[in-house]
């Protein structure tokens, strides 16, 4: 066993790295009183903005909250398609149904784990209006070729950003762009354990066009942009003060944070690249890699993967090494989606992955001694 408890993320280490700043912004609010839209709310909207390089960021109660505003914000309407990736996080399709709209699953890239681009026009029928291009596990999306499809059929393209804050991406002419600053709008989560977190729940929208800024602070406080005034039919989402003061501490650190999980994973592409039973995280030739997770995808292929799978992550926890499957199910296989979304294509990438990934513990407090003894474990444990 190693001497200590192994984390995937380890929040507390990362707190005393920080706590005199942190306890000092958290005081000054506690100090002030206002707990709701206090002044560290637009000042770190506004920080956000000048880290990202967009003119517009409207914070919102969490990542969920973002997704469904920006879809609120575009005004479709029921039966309108919206194209998600089969192999994600539940969110996105979620805040899709919950409208009215139809959430259309198109397949990832097994190597990279995002929307492949390839497999989009075949999935846009008369209906479709937006994709919604999630930058899964730190890397983001080919948006090149997504804005290239999206603008030939004129849709709108949204850019989940809640596990890849601080990714670049380099368009074929050279100019590079953060990612969820390509599409319409972008989202983002500050959820504890994301690449920029706060200590509870929180989110935020990012775009480039003033009017749909306007449109989305108007949506994420009831519809509202003089008080009792209510033009749009909105939701109640907002940042507590205390989240974005802490917030506002943690961006300062963000590139910093970013470069300490690139260096675990280097040496984790280091040590594993040359075994055979395994494969490890790809990195795109047009993004660079936050690595909110390091997932690793097991070999060889067979029916009893899953099972091999767990057999595997039960050896590690009995060696105090914690591992996590992100994610277990495609949306094709969830009870709440199968009868109700479009599947117009082949999309057995992302059934395969489910059965096959592994995320890694990765975060900006682990050791190097710690992740020697989470190799060699990993390596004899296959
Ligand atoms: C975490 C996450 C969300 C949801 O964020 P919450 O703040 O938990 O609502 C949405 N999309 C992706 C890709 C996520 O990882």
């Amino acid at each position: 066993m190693f001497d200590k408890q192994i984390q995937m993320v380890d929040l507390r280490g990362q707190y005393h790295r920080l706590k005199e700043e942190i306890d000092a912004a958290m005081q000054t609010v506690i100090e002030n009183g206002v707990f709701i839209n206090g002044s560290q709310v637009n000042t770190f909207a506004g920080h956000l903005a000048s880290y990202l390089d967009i003119p517009y960021v409207v914070p919102c109660g969490n990542g969920t909250d973002a997704l469904q505003i920006a879809l609120m914000a575009l005004d479709l309407k029921q039966g309108d398609e919206v194209i998600v990736p089969a192999f994600t996080y539940v969110a996105a399709a979620e805040v899709i149904a919950l409208l009215g709209l139809v959430p259309v699953l198109v397949d990832v890239d097994p190597k990279t784990f995002n929307l492949d681009p390839r497999k989009i026009e075949e999935a846009i029928s008369s209906n479709t209006r937006a994709i919604i291009a999630v930058h899964l596990f730190g890397q983001s999306c080919d948006m090149e070729a997504i804005l290239k499809v999206a603008g030939k059929y004129h849709l709108y393209v949204l850019e989940d950003n809640a596990q890849s804050i601080g990714a670049e991406y380099t368009f074929s002419d050279g100019k590079v762009k953060k990612t969820g600053t390509m599409g319409i709008i972008g989202t983002t989560s500050f959820f504890p354990s994301k690449p920029l977190a706060c200590y509870g729940d929180g989110g935020a929208l990012m775009t480039s066009d003033e009017s749909l800024a306007k449109r989305i602070r108007m949506i994420a406080n009831h519809g509202q942009e003089r008080k009792y005034h209510h033009k749009l039919i909105g939701c109640n989402s907002r940042l507590d003060t205390l989240q974005a003061a802490i917030l506002d501490v943690k961006l300062k650190h963000i590139d910093e944070f970013t470069k300490a999980r690139q260096v675990v994973a280097g040496r984790y592409d280091e040590a594993l690249a040359a075994c055979d039973r395994l494969v490890i995280p790809e990195k795109s030739s047009f993004s660079t890699h936050v690595y909110h997770q390091y997932t690793i995808q097991l070999k060889p292929d067979g029916p009893d993967m899953a099972a091999r799978r767990e057999l595997l992550q039960n050896r590690l926890k009995e060696k105090g090494i914690p591992t996590m499957v992100y994610y277990p199910m495609p949306l094709q296989e969830q009870d709440a989606y199968k009868w109700m979304a479009r599947m117009p294509g082949n999309i057995d990438k992302s059934a395969h992955l489910s059965k096959c990934v592994l995320s890694l513990p990765i975060h900006t407090e682990m050791t190097e001694d710690e992740q020697i003894y989470i190799i060699g474990t990993l390596l004899e444990s296959l």
